[in-house]
């Protein structure tokens, strides 16, 4: 039986005690009045919420799955009430501004409530993910009239937003984007000016529901119509329509949902076909500038997605745990202190090749679940530091850590449930215990959102090589400060030179790639993956340094859940066990030479 409990006590630790939240909100106007007590109790109503409403729906919502009909999208039963839950509970608003109808939060804590939710439920919490980017987009390219119509409704999630890019022929390249953008009376493009849209999209989550009264749809699209000069072609030409499900006089827009895609995972989330017949819209932002625009809601869209492989992550390790506690197979070599053989035999948690998965999936929760936290504080503090060039630095790190949050933490989630199910045998298998839904529906985080390979380009050319390697020198500084401070405590001092030895390997790369890529353009794009595990590994040294300081630290002690002695041993297998495999990924980095031949049927 799939098990889920909301991890609060963990998240609590760490965001409040080892990456000292409180301390960086007292420095942001914005967060001023926020008591790292108001923070934990924000975090316990969310985990209790993630636990007693989504997670029960999590198994019926996949058996169940969403039906489609030329009336509508039917969503699994029980998902329409715990929206209106949702939404009652004001956590749509949760990181919106005050001035917008928000709570005003930090962007930490809606990353920890989505980190929940989707651990509870990924299709569910499909629906309200893309809800802050729309507001985002909304509130900062919106004309007043598109704001005062769309955003209140939005912020408070009684309608939902869709991000409508995929088409047929356009996937990751969004530049081949065909959809069609047509201003009405042949008024001069503008943002704000009516429009009308045809083409089709694909793939787009939500796209039909019955979990709002209405849709709005943000359409990336390419302006046309007669007497204006053709788009930009490519990327430069996109532009961006908001376009409702229903107008503002009650009628039905022309977007069709012409059908529903039946898939490996997420069956409660609709994954649709839309068709936009001459449907009405507006331009949102400026013309052409359409993608500028929709990457507020991708960026917000890439973070979401990280923290979906932070709640496999987490979803795994507590179904393999729970079931290795009470499988009994063979005598272990060695006990637990203080336990007592079992009848039969003994629980499979005992035993070293179980053990050792485990303690890699608690390991790997704890790093990917700090960093999760730390790049969002950074997000807060790149919009909110009253300090400018705190806040441009702090920008700069979140460019750099999102791609490789979002691809290594999905990666890491896909194959830690992989291993959980390996955990129960041919149980795992079967549907009854549940992680085969977890193997299955943890997979497209690694797809959507731009696959995790276009993650990796993004990460190498635009993050670490066109601005000279500045971004990465920054926050190999900042990184460089937890390896000193592992220096100065005996115990700790292999945590300070493990992570000094990722910093080099990682900075000899860098170099490595940037001399090489001038006389091989190819060189860079075919290490990019390596580059991006090289530099998620390195990042999950640090996370292990920093929560092995704060364990070995009376001041930071856990206030509930697990001892610091726990989290010390989790940090340190991290160190021993796991972090090895980067000389791997750095050594690929380093074979410029390496031949990459074509498969003959290519
Ligand atoms: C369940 C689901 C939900 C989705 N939700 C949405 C949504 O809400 N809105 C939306 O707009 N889209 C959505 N998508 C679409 C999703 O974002 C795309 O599937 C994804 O961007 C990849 O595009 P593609 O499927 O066309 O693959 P392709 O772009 O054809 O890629 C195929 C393979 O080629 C690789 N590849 C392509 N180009 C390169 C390159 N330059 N270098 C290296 N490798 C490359 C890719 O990494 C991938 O492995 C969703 C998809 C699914 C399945």
């Amino acid at each position: 039986m799939w098990t889920w409990q909301a991890a609060v006590a963990d998240i609590q630790h760490l965001l409040l005690h080892v990456l000292g939240a409180p301390a960086r909100w007292a420095a942001q106007p914005a967060f001023a009045d926020l008591d790292g007590d108001t923070a934990a109790a924000v975090l316990s109503e969310a985990g209790r919420f993630a636990a007693e409403v989504i997670a029960p729906l999590n198994a019926p919502g996949d058996q169940q799955g969403c039906r489609w009909s030329a009336d509508g999208v039917r969503t699994p039963d029980g998902f329409a009430a715990a929206y209106q839950a949702f939404v009652a509970g004001g956590w749509p608003a949760l990181a919106i501004a005050p001035e917008h109808g928000g709570q005003g939060l930090p962007q930490a804590l809606n990353a920890a409530l989505f980190e929940m939710l989707a651990g509870a439920n990924h299709g569910w919490t499909m629906y309200p993910g893309l809800l802050h980017g729309a507001c985002e987009v909304v509130m900062h390219h919106g004309v007043s009239a598109l704001r005062e119509r769309y955003l209140a409704k939005l912020v408070s999630g009684e309608w939902l937003g869709t991000m409508a890019l995929t088409e047929p022929q356009a996937g990751s390249d969004l530049g081949a984007v065909r959809t069609r953008a047509e201003p009405v009376d042949g008024a001069v493009p503008a943002n704000g000016v009516a429009v009308r849209v045809s083409g089709s999209k694909i793939f787009i989550s939500g796209g039909d529901q019955d979990l709002t009264d209405n849709i709005v749809h943000l359409v990336l699209c390419r302006i046309a119509g007669t007497g204006l000069p053709d788009a930009p072609a490519g990327s430069k030409g996109l532009s961006l329509a908001l376009v409702p499900k229903f107008m503002p006089d009650g009628s039905r827009n022309s977007v069709v949902c012409d059908g529903i895609e039946h898939k490996l995972g997420i069956h409660g989330s609709a994954t649709c076909q839309l068709r936009f017949d001459q449907a009405q819209g507006w331009l949102i932002g400026e013309p052409h500038r359409g993608l500028a625009a929709m990457f507020l809601m991708m960026n917000a869209a890439r973070l979401h997605v990280a923290v979906q492989g932070v709640g496999h992550l987490d979803a795994a390790l507590q179904n393999a745990s729970a079931y290795a506690a009470e499988r009994q197979q063979m005598r272990a070599p060695q006990r637990p202190a203080g336990s007592t053989a079992g009848a039969g035999g003994d629980p499979i948690a005992w035993h070293p090749a179980t053990r050792r998965t485990l303690m890699t999936l608690r390991a790997r929760t704890d790093a990917c679940r700090t960093l999760a936290l730390w790049t969002a504080l950074w997000l807060d503090e790149a919009e909110h530091h009253p300090d400018a060039s705190h806040r441009a630095a702090a920008a700069g790190h979140v460019a750099l850590l999102t791609p490789v949050a979002k691809a290594l933490f999905t990666e890491l989630g896909h194959r830690s449930a992989d291993e959980a199910l390996q955990v129960f045998g041919g149980y795992g298998y079967v549907r009854e215990y549940g992680i085969e839904q977890t193997l299955r529906d943890s997979r497209i985080a690694m797809i959507y959102e731009g696959t995790n390979e276009i993650q990796a380009i993004d990460l190498v050319q635009r993050k670490l090589l066109d601005d000279g390697g500045a971004r990465a020198q920054a926050l190999m500084a900042v990184l460089a400060e937890e390896a000193a401070r592992c220096a100065a405590v005996p115990d700790l001092v292999e945590f300070g030179q493990a992570l000094d030895a990722q910093l080099a390997a990682w900075r000899q790369a860098l170099a490595q790639l940037q001399a090489g890529r001038g006389d091989d353009a190819d060189y860079p794009l075919r290490v990019a993956d390596d580059m991006l595990a090289g530099v998620g590994h390195a990042l999950m040294a640090w996370a292990w340094a920093r929560i092995a300081l704060a364990a070995s630290n009376p001041a930071q002690a856990p206030v509930a859940g697990r001892p610091a002695a726990d989290w010390l041993a989790s940090a340190r297998f991290g160190l021993q066990w796991l972090l090895p495999q980067a000389q791997v990924h750095w050594q690929r980095v380093g074979q410029r030479t390496a031949a990459l031949p074509w498969l003959a049927s290519a």
